[in-house]
């Protein structure tokens, strides 16, 4: 049985492991399949692949921020080709202007007086996709919340609260376009979350099934195991594959590597759909 774990976030985005650190941590895991999928970024595939343990296979993936209706929406492409432009363009769009959003957010901690330096920030991105993540843990060290749960609430940053400020993000039928002009595969991620910010709507679902996405993420660490089973029923009805991961982000979130798996099968749909690129594996060379 194949280890295969779908969604796994590092310190080209805000997770805590460095690329090279997250396929290491992934075949002590016992991985066999580990997704590199970092929020609007394909930069640290690179240093990913250089690392690759021998037996640990890499799909070269991202985390797509959409919005529909004013919910953020997140959209896992994989295996499609980086260098396509329009796609690329559009990454690089999110990520400019996730800076410009992180600033103003600092601003307005500041106006409600919280002590919170973009410098900082800045520092704890260290160059990657800057997240939310990245100005909680600034709010934590300046002692302004406990923890980063803390910090994304109505009182701080959280989707409603007072110093949450919107980024730009693409609709989700453009967005599964775009990842399918590219050569790539689309998954809609963890769509029905208990406690978070969104809970989409099943049509949604639906429509981006018509549109173009090949799966959807149902064995995901914010999912109930009534979620599952509905998400389960959904999907074979609009003839989507299923997924299942961790959504890993190292030290900053509380999962595990291969704390939820995808069966092969499921797999073996996403790379029948993918034309863009392919898996990676060690060189044996190496
Ligand atoms: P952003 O894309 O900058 O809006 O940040 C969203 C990211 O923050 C998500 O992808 C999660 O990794 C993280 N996040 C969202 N809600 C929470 C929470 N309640 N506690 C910790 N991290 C969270
Ligand atoms: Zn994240
Ligand atoms: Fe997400
Ligand atoms: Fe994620």
């Amino acid at each position: 049985m194949a280890r295969i774990d779908l969604h796994a976030h590092s310190t080209a985005s805000d997770g805590g492991d460095t690329p090279a650190e997250l396929v290491r941590a992934a075949a002590r895991a016992g991985l066999d399949v580990v997704a590199l999928t970092d929020h609007d970024t394909v930069a640290g595939y690179q240093e990913a692949g250089a690392a690759l343990p021998p037996g640990l296979m890499l799909v070269p993936g991202a985390e797509i921020s959409c919005a529909w209706q004013g919910t953020s929406v997140h959209l896992l492409g994989y295996l499609f080709d980086p260098a396509e432009p329009e796609f690329a363009a559009e990454r690089d769009r999110i990520r400019s202007d996730r800076v410009r959003r992180a600033e103003r957010m600092v601003e307005l901690l500041g106006e409600l007086g919280a002590p919170v330096r973009w410098e900082r920030v800045a520092e704890l991105a260290a160059g990657g996709s800057v997240g939310r993540p990245h100005v909680a843990a600034a709010m934590v060290e300046a002692g302004v919340v406990p923890d980063l749960p803390a910090a994304f609430t109505t009182e701080w940053i959280g989707a409603t609260g007072r110093a949450y400020v919107r980024k730009y993000a693409l609709d989700p039928v453009r967005a599964v376009q775009l990842v399918r002009a590219a050569g790539g595969v689309a998954v809609l991620a963890h769509p029905q979350p208990e406690e978070r910010e969104y809970r989409l709507p099943d049509a949604l679902i639906a429509e981006l099934a018509a549109g173009g996405l090949t799966g959807v993420e149902v064995d995901h660490p914010d999912h109930s195991a009534d979620t599952r089973a509905h998400l389960r029923g959904l999907a074979r009805e609009l003839g989507l594959a299923v997924t299942g991961s961790s959504d890993y982000h190292g030290d900053v979130k509380t999962t595990r590597l291969g704390e939820n798996l995808t069966a092969v099968a499921e797999y073996e749909r996403l790379l029948a759909a993918a034309t863009g690129a392919r898996p990676v594996e060690a060189s044996r060379t190496a």
